[in-house]
């Protein structure tokens, strides 16, 4: 029986302490156990590894129980799949199944669960690449069991399905085969491919949540923009919503080549050294999906179910993108006036898409020191000074902002006289 165990002891590949927790399990268990699908694919191709699947051929909730009353940690389970997980501690987990059997009454439905062995477990799967499992008990620690020659399409790289109703039985495995084929620079196989076009049509019965679940992996792939382009060749992604046009194939930071993909964590880091934090996904949401108008935004919204957070930000930015133009000629009091009334992680994105030199400077100021300029004084310092409260307030504030902003302003002394001035005129 061939072994993955030097694999498994590569420290570039597994690090020795979650290998240990691999040999724990091994020891521990009453079953035959396997460390199952993408840890092997990634093993075999070297590439560091370390979330783990384990599929028990008997009770995984009791033997991940087990392995907490042994070891320590917490378990969480979910009875009806009989699965659980594993939390050595905050950070570090190790999920278990119960090896089971998956029916598909409807096509694109979810399927009725049956525990089963793990020959039948494989077979649940979607692609041969995922296949693959390493025999963790007793002295059987590294022993690999490919029962669909998936080796063969990892060593080929080539993204295969088991069977012709694969696609059918789940459409977003169509969505699963282009991540991996893009990730790994693999092919996605020529009569897995003939099948995809049957299976668009039940593209629309998946649900929202189950769809951008698909589109939220591919976006936090470094590869995204590939998958994105290859999903529209598919015609993948007119099928979701008639919004995602081909036009909207690209991330349209890279249409319009202003930065390299790769350079993006670079440009998230940027933002974030400058208080403008957002998750990479988002990021990537935004630059993909800020030049859609307002309308077909809320339409979207209807098929994918953005985060309330994020739809505001794609609103926010739609808009600001196609009113930046505005900013030519406006003093810079006028710009903050403007761009206040915009959601700050948007007018970040609309300054990475603008090719405007001008439009660009003013965006880039804004968000690096304007919007940071404020009066010194403050409301406190009003009602010392007897202004009722009301509206007044904020004009008056405003207006020495302004005035800080546009130059007129220039020290404390400065801002004490027009405060003065304002105040003598105001009341
Ligand atoms: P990744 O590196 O993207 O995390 P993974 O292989 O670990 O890849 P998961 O999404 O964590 O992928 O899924 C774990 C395993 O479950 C996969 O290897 C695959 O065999 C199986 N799987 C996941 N989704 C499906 C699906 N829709 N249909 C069939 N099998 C699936």
């Amino acid at each position: 029986m061939e072994s993955l165990l030097h694999l498994m002891e590569d420290e570039k590949i597994l690090r020795a302490e979650r290998l240990d927790v691999l040999r724990r399990v091994g020891q521990s268990a009453k079953n035959p156990a396997y460390v199952v699908g993408g840890f092997v694919r990634d093993l075999l191709l070297r590439k560091p590894v370390s979330d783990f699947d384990i599929v028990s051929e008997g009770d995984a909730i009791a033997f991940a129980r087990s392995l907490a009353k042994q070891y320590g940690g917490q378990v969480t389970a979910h009875a009806n799949f009989g699965t659980a997980k594993w939390f050595l501690n905050e950070n570090s987990f190790v999920d278990f199944i119960t090896a089971r059997s998956e029916i598909y009454t409807h096509n694109a439905a979810l399927p009725t669960v049956k525990f089963a062995s793990l020959s039948e477990d494989i077979l649940r799967r979607d692609f041969t690449i995922n296949t693959l499992a390493i025999r963790l008990d007793g002295n059987h620690f590294g022993e690999v069991r490919d029962d669909i020659n998936g080796q063969a399409d990892i060593k080929k790289g080539i993204v295969r399905v088991l069977h012709s109703n694969s696609f059918l039985d789940d459409p977003t495995r169509i969505y699963r085969a282009v991540r991996y084929e893009q990730r790994y620079g693999f092919k996605i196989d020529v009569e897995t491919a003939e099948l995809i076009p049957e299976a668009i049509r039940l593209i629309e019965k998946l649900s929202a949540q189950r769809i951008r679940h698909e589109l939220d992996l591919i976006l936090d792939e470094p590869n995204a923009h590939l998958m994105i382009a290859r999903l529209a060749d598919l015609n993948l992604l007119k099928s979701i919503h008639p919004a995602l046009s081909n036009e909207f194939a690209s991330i349209s930071i890279l249409n319009q080549k202003i930065i390299n993909f790769a350079d993006l964590q670079i440009a998230i880091d940027n933002l974030n050294d400058i208080g403008v934090s957002m998750p990479r996904r988002d990021f990537l949401w935004l630059l993909w999906l800020m030049p859609l108008s307002a309308d077909s935004l809320k339409s979207l919204n209807t098929r994918l179910s953005f985060t309330a957070n994020l739809m505001k930000l794609l609103l926010s930015g739609s808009e600001l993108l196609k009113k930046a133009n505005q900013l030519s000629g406006l003093s810079p009091s006028k710009c903050v006036q403007f761009l206040d009334t915009f959601h700050l992680e948007s007018v970040a994105i609309v300054y990475l898409l603008n090719q405007d030199a001008q439009i660009k400077n003013k965006l880039y100021t804004y968000l690096h020191s304007w919007r940071h300029i404020k009066a010194n004084i403050t409301g406190v310092d009003l009602k010392a000074r007897g202004v009722p409260a009301g509206p007044k307030y904020n004009e008056i504030l405003w207006k020495i902002r302004a005035a800080w902003l546009d130059g007129i302003v220039n020290d404390k002394t400065q801002e004490a006289n027009l405060l003065m001035e304002l105040l003598e005129i105001k009341l």
